[in-house]
């Protein structure tokens, strides 16, 4: 999972499009925090700033204003193929013989293997170890004279999740592969950031396309920062063309067969984010209610594990009738645990994010209420937290079905072994986690809450259907780009 956002500046706009870049990546933080980066066009020349670290630090007022023009892609990175070190920040660069390229990627790739080997001249020429850098690599050399015509007759070679934000000199470009596995929006800019325009209330140019200023972003929690109006999702297959001065252009390249990461709704997205039509905090609060008719518990109170946890909290409090209460505090500044890279960091990381309420949680029967269990080892720490301030009773309750099965498209869940839920009944998962019962949403709840039909959506990681098949070499495989080089002879 990443963040992109793609911004284009009207002709004689007052704004530059890298602070529009930025900033509505700003919103899309919790998507990847371990790097993040800007790429900028002012029509002829491409220029990119990127560094590891969160975007605050990465992308701060000193670095902004020199990155000038009117076209800007913005990536943060959360890592599913490639170490996290400079060179595989994000937005990717590449000057070809036909165009100089920037990418910005949120997925996966599944064939890696298979492009590696259809790349002129092979690893050694990529610079940094990520299936993006490889997709960059693979236009950048496509002889077609445009990067469009390029896009078209590269994407079809290309398998598993990719949601691209691709800049070149003239345009910003947005990609969807044809399940459409990570989401993209596109939203159109408020007619306030033209210095030239005329008097008029404030608002949009409903009518005027091609005055317009344009954004492409994950969530719509990024088109809200920066002040942009939904326009619509890019569609599954589809390729959205931004220009200065023009309407947008759409091509498709792939025929649709939707497949949204269904995570997406239940965790990975903002809550005061559009997903499918549905603002997620009502899903996730429905999903909450699901949970409570399916897994009731009597307690004293209903509580989240903050934040993400909070919708379904409140949704299970709602239909069971009983008292919400927060009894855990969130250090604002420490990050998701899940996104961390490394197992012994996602440890260290949960005692330095919660602090429990010692008065609300003390003698008290609690239903906890949290939005997935991946390795088991967050949850075990929260019980005990919980129980060391005093509770009573802990009883743990999912607004997700086990995951059972590695996530391919863009989630570092690639190894089955680190899910508990693959290894572990649901009893021995409650044993592990010391909670005094434990029950998990169940897909039909999911679908129940989403009132949309499973087809729509992919599920894999709880029901092992993967929309797009996955190679059996693809397991594990994070690193095959950093794999030693065979030496043959
Ligand atoms: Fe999302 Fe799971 Fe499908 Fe991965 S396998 S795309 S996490 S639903």
């Amino acid at each position: 999972m990443c963040g992109v956002f793609g911004a284009v500046v009207p002709p004689g706009s007052g704004t530059e499009a890298a602070t529009v870049a930025a900033l509505g990546l700003f919103a899309l933080q919790h998507r990847g925090q371990e790097s993040a980066g800007v790429a900028v066009s002012d029509g002829e020349q491409l220029m990119l700033y990127k560094d590891l670290g969160m975007i605050s630090s990465v992308l701060d007022e000193r670095r902004i204003p020199s990155l000038r023009g009117n076209l800007a892609i913005a990536h943060c990175r959360y890592s599913t193929t490639g170490s996290t070190v400079w060179e595989n920040a994000q937005p990717t660069f590449r000057l070809g013989p036909r165009r100089a390229l920037a990418i910005g990627h949120n997925g996966n790739l599944v064939n890696t293997r298979e492009l590696l080997a259809s790349l002129t001249g092979g690893r050694a020429r990529l610079p940094a170890s990520t299936d993006t850098e490889l997709l960059t690599a693979l236009l950048a050399d496509e002889p077609a004279a445009d990067t469009v015509d390029a896009l078209v007759r590269v994407l079809p070679r290309v398998r598993g999740a990719f949601t691209l934000i691709v800049l070149d000199e003239k345009r910003v470009i947005g990609v969807r592969d044809p399940f459409g596995f990570r989401p993209l929006v596109l939203g159109r800019l408020p007619a306030e950031d033209r210095i030239d325009a005329p008097e008029r209330p404030a608002g949009l140019w409903p009518e005027d396309d091609a005055a317009s200023g344009w954004c492409l972003s994950s969530e719509t929690a990024g088109l809200d920062i920066v002040g942009a109006e939904y326009v619509r999702d890019v569609e599954p297959g589809e390729i959205v063309i931004l220009e200065a001065g023009r309407a947008p252009q759409s091509v498709r390249y792939a025929t649709a067969s939707p497949a949204l990461c269904v995570f997406e709704l239940i965790y990975f997205a903002r809550p005061d984010s559009y997903m499918e039509g549905r603002n997620l905090y009502e899903v996730r609060r429905r999903m909450g209610m699901q949970l409570a008719t399916e897994h009731p518990a009597e307690t004293d109170l209903v509580m989240p594990v903050p934040d993400t946890g909070a919708p379904a909290a409140a949704g299970y409090a709602e239909a069971s009738g009983i008292p919400y209460r927060e009894g855990l505090v969130r250090n604002r500044y420490s990050g998701r645990t899940f996104i961390q890279p490394s197992q012994t960091m996602r440890q260290r990381g949960v005692t330095i994010k919660l602090n429990p309420l010692r008065e609300v949680v003390r003698g008290k029967r609690l239903a906890v209420v949290d939005d997935s269990i991946v390795r088991g080892t967050t949850t075990k720490q929260i019980v005990s937290i919980l129980r060391r301030a005093g509770a009573a009773e802990v009883h743990v309750r999912i607004s997700a079905p086990p995951i059972y099965h590695p996530c391919f498209y863009g989630i570092d869940t690639q190894v089955e072994t680190e899910l508990i839920a693959a290894t572990h009944s649901v009893e021995q998962i409650r044993e592990f986690i010391g909670a005094d019962t434990l029950g998990y949403l169940s897909i039909r709840g999911v679908l129940a809450a989403l009132e949309l039909p499973y087809e729509r959506f992919c599920f894999a990681c709880f029901d092992g259907r993967y929309p797009d098949p996955v190679p059996y070499d693809a397991a594990s495989r994070k690193f095959i780009l950093e794999e030693p080089i065979p030496v043959r002879g």
